[in-house]
């Protein structure tokens, strides 16, 4: 029977739904696109435009799945980490939906989707557990040991910036539109990345733990003798190229130390947007054959927010024998991982 899942823990408002093997029977994502004129993502303002487009995008993609809300067995949304308007809008109107068809409703938390992504069987990857995750999105920068679906253990994290921030915001400097990343990316294409040398915060650091805060600086003491006139764009395009290799530095640095804190790891996975960027992955998957493991990226549309993870995620739950019931669905805009291991421990204990 399948399972309608909502995601809108940001500033994309996302339905799909999946069959209880996993697959994606249809899925829809829509981007809010009046934050990129507003520079950033203004959680009131998104939180109304998920109200508005929910009711739209739910029959759409059930009239793509060629089904009706009866035919739904279960109904699934992020409960957190996120933006508290815009968790509350959405797992309201998937509880709504719930209540009203007489199904049960399921609690998904966002980087727990994010990180069993790659499990999709439409991916066939067949990865199996444990395998490590680096998490890098505009949130969100951790690597976590994926030991099984509910058991996680978060070997290390960013201390200030995710990497997705951390490139919004060197792109901003840059003078490029919001989401800054791919902007970037784009532009780096035209520099050299040996144009400056910039720091690898906590590069050769035992553990895994992420900063990008004085990347960042460096960055904007290099744009000051511009003041506020435009930056010529061969030197953007350096700066851009050069921010690039020194974040994958830091990011392969970081990979290295977390597969020698969790040697049993069977793959190396990138998840969340910054996966997006051809030079990271290319860094991480050479880590990962240096160890002689695979890599793994999910394609983007999976790599960025979506409420296919979110289905995949609540499917990896029944799969595992977890009751709807057993996770609180409350929305948390700070939510960790680890706390939700802790709730299992203590109910099932
Ligand atoms: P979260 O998933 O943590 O709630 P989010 O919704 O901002 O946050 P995603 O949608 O997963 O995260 O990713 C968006 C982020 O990815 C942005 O910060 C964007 O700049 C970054 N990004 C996207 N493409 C690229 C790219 N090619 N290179 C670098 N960064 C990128
Ligand atoms: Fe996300």
């Amino acid at each position: 029977r399948p399972l309608l899942a909502i995601e809108t823990s940001c500033d994309d408002t996302a339905c799909a739904i999946l069959a209880y093997d996993g697959r994606i029977l249809a899925e829809e994502v829509l981007s809010q696109k009046d934050h990129a004129k507003l520079g950033g993502v203004v959680p009131e303002i998104a939180a109304r435009a998920h109200l508005d487009a929910l009711p739209a995008i739910v029959s759409s993609v059930l009239q793509k799945a060629d089904l009706t809300l009866s035919d739904i067995d279960i109904f699934a949304a992020t409960t957190g980490p996120g933006l508290i308007g815009g968790l509350i809008v959405g797992s309201s109107y998937a509880k709504g939906l719930a209540i009203a068809m007489g199904r049960p409703f399921m609690a998904i938390n966002h980087i727990e989707a994010h990180t069993l992504t790659p499990r999709l069987p439409e991916l066939e990857g067949d990865l199996q557990f444990p395998y490590l995750t680096m998490l890098v999105s505009g949130g969100h920068c951790q690597c976590v040991s994926v030991k099984d679906a509910g058991q996680y253990v978060r070997l290390g994290g960013t201390i200030d910036d995710a990497a997705g921030e951390a490139f919004d915001k060197v792109a901003k400097m840059l003078g490029l539109g919001w989401p800054g990343g791919p902007a970037l990316e784009k532009l780096a294409k035209d520099g050299r990345d040996d144009s400056y040398d910039l720091p690898r915060p906590l590069k050769g650091r035992a553990g895994c733990d992420f900063s990008f805060s004085g990347l960042k600086t460096a960055v904007s003491r290099l744009i000051e003798p511009f003041g506020s006139g435009a930056l010529p764009r061969n030197i953007a395009a350096d700066i851009a190229a050069s921010f690039q290799r020194a974040v994958a530095d830091v990011m392969k640095d970081r990979a290295e130390h977390a597969l020698e804190m969790a040697p049993a790891s069977t793959a190396l996975v990138v998840a969340g947007g910054v996966a997006a960027n051809a030079t990271l992955r290319s860094c991480l998957e050479g880590v990962a054959h240096a160890h002689g493991i695979p890599f793994l990226a999910p394609p983007l549309r999976l790599c960025t927010d979506n409420a296919v993870m979110v289905g995949w995620a609540a499917l990896e739950r029944l799969h595992q024998g977890d009751h709807p019931d057993d996770i609180p669905t409350a929305p948390r805009p700070r939510w960790p991982l680890s706390e939700r291991t802790a709730f299992r421990a203590s109910v099932s204990d």
